[in-house]
């Protein structure tokens, strides 16, 4: 995420599912792609709706790193963590077949995103959004990153039963409504106090289109405007991607509003939301 480019990653969250699809022409794909190559927030996202829409099309997740493999169970372990999985136990980024219940390893010191078993604390889990969410037990030693722990070894404990297609729809619906609100907000400063009200009754189903228009009369609130839209766009895909999509937007419209903290603020109402609605234990990170 780059504050400094907030118009670019607006542009670039709204094109994503139409690039994935191969449908955007050539001078677009090529700036869409120019913004992939600096922008780790918007790559990272991409990576998450990929993984998230192979899923819809029925294409196996694409293999970008070696795989693991089943190991002994290591030495040390009992350290749980979270980790979301695309359908069928499938690791997002590496295509990767979990087995259930096996301890599964890597040889070698684990590296963040190289090598090793990636797992979540509660706090990491906005970022990774995706169609299964399962509770894992990790081996020691466990490093910690600022966005997640990597580990040489991995087992899946169990299945978050709670993170199902409606908790995902729910969750997309709780981060679209905020940046819905943040518009209001920006409306109402910009003496568009009327605008605010329509917004505030307008059905879900009807507020893609009523903030995208507004938006292009909204004066200072334009960006915020057009953060909305994007968001209710994306409540418009399959759930997991739904909710990692309003996730993400929503990070976007706090860091355009109030710079890095109120980011970083909003991804932790994210994962607190996460906590809270699937009733998921502290992870003592
Ligand atoms: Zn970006």
């Amino acid at each position: 995420v780059t504050a400094l480019e907030p118009l670019a990653c607006r542009s670039y969250v709204g094109l994503v599912t139409t690039y994935l699809e191969h449908e955007l022409d050539e001078p677009t794909a090529s700036a869409f792609e120019q913004h992939t190559l600096i922008c780790e927030g918007c790559v990272r996202y991409l990576e998450q709706i990929r993984t998230t829409m192979s899923l819809v099309s029925g294409r196996a997740a694409p293999s970008t790193s070696p795989s693991p493999r089943v190991g002994p169970e290591p030495a040390f372990a009992e350290v749980f963590a979270y980790k979301f999985l695309a359908p069928g136990r499938l690791g997002p980024f590496t295509g990767f077949a979990w087995p259930e219940h096996a301890w599964v390893s890597v040889t070698g010191r684990p590296r963040a995103c190289r090598r090793g078993v990636h797992a979540c604390r509660i706090g990491d889990l906005p970022y990774w959004i995706n169609e299964e969410l399962w509770v894992v037990e990790l081996g020691e030693p466990v490093v910690r990153h600022a966005d997640k722990v990597v580990s040489v070894a991995g087992r899946l404990d169990r299945r978050v039963a709670g993170w199902t297609g409606d908790a995902a729809e729910r969750l997309a619906r709780h981060c679209a409504v905020r940046v819905r609100d943040r518009a209001c907000d920006a409306l109402r400063a910009a003496r568009l106090g009327d605008e605010a009200d329509r917004l505030d009754s307008a059905p879900d189903d009807e507020l893609a289109e009523q903030l995208g228009a507004l938006a292009e009369r909204a004066g200072g609130a334009r960006a915020a405007c057009e953060y909305g839209a994007v968001a209710f766009e994306a409540l418009r895909d399959p759930p997991a991607a739904a909710a990692a999509g309003a996730a993400y937007v929503a990070a976007l419209a706090a860091a355009q509003a109030g710079g890095i903290t109120a980011r970083d603020a909003e991804r932790g109402d994210q994962a607190r939301w996460l906590q809270r609605e699937l009733g998921l234990p502290g992870d003592g990170a």
